[in-house]
C-alpha cells in the first residue's frame, strides 16, 4: 500500500504536536509538510515549536522546515490534518478543501454545517458519506470532516450500546476535564492547583449539542437529522493532565430494563469497525469495567493507545434509568487520535485517495 502524504495544519500547537508523535511511524502516513503561523513558518520545527511530549520530536521531523498554512506552500500532500487554533482555522480550512485538498480536522469551525461529518468512527461511520454533498471544490475532491469535542467522544462512545439496545430519551453529564485540554500554557497554575474550576467558556454548549448530531440520522440529501433526545451539562476543570472523566445518568427511551441487560448491552455490542484493519482502531473501543473503584484517569486513559473509552460503575440510578462513569484521553482519543483513526476510515472507504 502506498503512503499517503499527511500536511498538518498548526503542527507547533498541543494537538499538533500529538498529530507529529501518533504519525511519526504510522504505516499508511507520512509527514510531508508542516505549517503554523508566520511565527513559525521558516524555521526548522525543532527551533519553531516548544515541545510538550513526553519523548523526543521524531529525528525525520525535528529538521523539516515549518511552513505557512497555505495550499500552495504545503503542495503535494494527500491531505492534511489540522489542529489549528480556531479563531484562524475557518479561512485556512476552506482554502485548502476549495484546493481540492482533503481536510480532517479537531477544530470547532464547521462541526455544525449542515454536510460536514461530526465523526466518531464506531458511532456513525456512514456519516461519511456527507462529504459528497460539500461543494468546496467542482470535483469533490476536496472537502472537510470533523471529530468533535473531546468530551462528546467518550460521552458518545459510552452511550452508544445503550442507544442501540434500549434508544436514549434523556441525558445528565458532568465533564471532570484534565488541564491538557486547554491546550498549553492553559489553565493558570494558581487556578488549578489543588482547586477545581466550575466553569468551562463554551463547552457546555458543545457538550450539548454535538452528540446529537454525531447520533443522528443521516438523510439521503447529505444531512443530518439531529437525535431526539435531551442533554444537560455540567463540565468542570481539574487537576489531572491527561483523561477526562464523565459522570452521566441516562433516561432509556425502553421502560424497565434491568441492570444485567444493561450490562449485557455493552458486553454484546459490536464494533462497526471491526474487520476492517484501521492501524488506529482499538480492539475494544469501549471497555466495561466491572471493579468499582474504576475507570481512573492515571491508570485506565492510556489504554489501547489512548484509544479506548473505558466505562464503570453502571448502576440504576435513582432518579433516572442508569448512572455509569466514563472516561477518555482527551488529546489522543478527544483529538488528535480520534481525526487519526476518522482518515484511517476515509482512506478505507477510498475517499482520501
Ligand atoms: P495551540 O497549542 O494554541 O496551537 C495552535 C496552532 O495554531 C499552533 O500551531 C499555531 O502556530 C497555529 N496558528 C495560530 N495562529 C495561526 C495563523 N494565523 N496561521 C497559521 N497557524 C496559526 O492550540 P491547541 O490546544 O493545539 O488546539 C488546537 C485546536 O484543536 C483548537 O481549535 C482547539 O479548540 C482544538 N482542540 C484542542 C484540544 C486539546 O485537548 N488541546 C482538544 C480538542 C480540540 P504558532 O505556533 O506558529 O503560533
Amino acid at each position: 500500500m502506498k503512503k499517503f502524504k499527511a500536511g498538518i495544519l498548526g503542527a507547533t500547537g498541543a494537538v499538533g504536536q500529538k498529530f507529529v508523535r501518533l504519525l511519526a511511524d504510522h504505516p499508511w502516513f507520512e509527514i510531508s509538510a508542516l505549517g503554523a503561523s508566520e511565527r513559525s513558518a521558516g524555521k526548522s520545527y525543532r527551533e519553531a515549536v516548544n515541545w510538550i511530549e513526553a519523548v523526543e520530536i521524531p529525528a525525520h521531523v525535528a529538521g523539516q522546515t515549518v511552513k505557512d498554512c497555505s495550499p500552495e506552500a504545503m503542495a503535494g500532500v494527500d491531505f492534511v490534518f489540522s489542529g489549528l487554533d480556531a479563531a484562524v482555522a475557518g479561512d485556512i480550512e476552506k482554502s485548502f478543501a476549495t484546493a481540492g485538498i482533503p481536510v480532517v480536522t479537531n477544530a470547532r469551525v464547521y462541526r455544525r454545517e449542515p454536510h460536514v461529518p461530526l465523526l466518531v468512527p464506531e458511532v456513525n461511520p456512514d456519516h461519511v458519506m456527507q462529504i459528497h454533498k460539500q461543494n468546496f471544490h467542482p470535483d469533490g475532491k476536496g472537502f472537510i470532516v470533523t471529530n468533535p469535542n473531546c468530551v462528546c467522544v467518550p460521552l458518545t462512545l459510552s452511550m452508544k450500546p445503550l442507544a442501540d439496545a434500549f434508544g436514549i430519551e434523556s441525558v445528565v453529564v458532568v465533564s471532570m476535564q484534565a488541564i491538557s485540554g486547554a491546550g498549553y500554557p492553559g489553565v493558570p497554575s494558581l487556578d488549578i492547583t489543588s482547586n477545581v474550576m466550575p466553569y468551562i467558556s463554551g463547552e457546555e454548549e458543545k457538550i450539548m449539542w454535538e452528540p446529537l448530531k454525531v447520533m443522528g440520522m443521516l438523510n439521503d440529501d447529505g444531512t443530518v437529522t439531529n437525535a431526539d433526545f435531551g442533554i444537560h451539562s455540567s463540565a468542570f476543570r481539574v487537576p489531572v493532565v491527561e483523561g477526562h472523566l464523565l459522570s452521566v445518568i441516562v433516561k432509556l427511551k425502553k421502560q424497565g430494563v434491568s441492570e444485567e441487560e444493561a450490562h449485557q448491552a455493552f458486553r454484546n455490542w459490536k464494533n462497526p469497525l471491526a474487520g476492517l484493519e484501521l492501524p488506529s482502531s482499538p480492539v475494544e473501543p469501549v471497555k466495561l469495567m466491572d471493579d468499582p473503584r474504576y475507570p481512573q484517569p492515571r491508570l485506565h486513559s492510556g489504554r489501547e493507545n489512548g484509544m479506548q473509552v473505558s466505562v464503570g460503575r453502571l448502576r440504576k440510578a435513582g432518579l433516572f434509568d442508569f448512572a455509569y462513569t466514563a472516561l477518555g484521553h482527551n488529546t489522543i482519543r478527544g483529538a488528535a487520535g480520534g481525526a487519526v483513526l476518522n482518515a484511517e476510515l476515509l482512506v478505507k472507504k477510498g475517499l482520501i485517495t
